[in-house]
């Protein structure tokens, strides 16, 4: 279960836009891209200024890093995603999406149980949560419909959990495909996702055509 250790605000800064990759500290003051909103690096600044020159690879090859470190996935594992979502029936950048969409990280992050995709791995990994009663630490799990999650009994005395449950914001709703009770610490899986439940700002057709050079 290798996974990309090392400073993320950079990610966002080489990719040019707010990725979400923190939690609570995306939404405050301290945001990396907010104060230094210029490609990483000791040329970052001239960069910035200077006009790059575009190409239809550039394009493809920036947006599929952007999809792969949205979801906090090596580039191995992303390959076979995409093996995987070319086997299926439906649209391949679609197909993809839903993928990824489906790990059990993502899907703690989208209840709420998480402030980011990253947390929500570690989490996972610590074996916090069950799916359909039985601890599960794999981060890449896929779900389905009817799964239910849930943390884990052992882990409900500890702060983070108790403080997840007590907490009051409601603001905060779920997609569509998915449930959740923050006072019971216990989520649902309704259905599949569809393209439209997913809300990343990522344009998968260029993922696609990525791989298909
Ligand atoms: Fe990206 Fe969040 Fe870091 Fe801002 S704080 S640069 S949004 S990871």
């Amino acid at each position: 279960m290798a996974r990309r250790i090392g400073p993320v605000c950079r990610l966002c800064r080489r990719e040019g836009q707010k990725l979400f990759l923190k939690g609570a500290r995306c939404l405050s003051s301290k945001c990396a891209f907010e104060r230094r909103g210029f490609v990483p690096g000791q040329h970052g600044q001239s960069l910035k200024s200077r006009r790059r020159k575009s190409s239809d690879y550039l394009l493809q090859l920036r947006e599929k890093q952007k999809m792969r470190r949205i979801y906090g996935v090596l580039e191995a594992q992303f390959r076979r995603y995409f093996r995987e979502a070319l086997r299926r029936r439906g649209v391949t950048g679609a197909e993809l999406l839903i993928l990824l969409e489906r790990r059990l990280d993502n899907v703690l992050y989208r209840m709420g149980f998480a402030p980011s995709r990253a947390a929500a791995r570690q989490m996972v990994t610590h074996a916090h949560f069950t799916v359909n009663g039985h601890p599960v630490n794999i981060p890449s799990y896929l779900v389905k419909p009817n799964d239910v999650i849930a943390v884990r009994e052992s882990s409900r005395r500890l702060t983070q959990f108790k403080e997840l449950a007590a907490e009051r914001d409601i603001s905060y709703a779920p997609p569509a495909w998915l449930q959740a009770d923050r006072a019971t610490l216990t989520g649902r899986v309704l259905a599949l996702p569809k393209r439209e439940d997913i809300d990343v700002p990522v344009n998968e057709q260029l993922v696609v055509e990525y791989y298909s050079r």
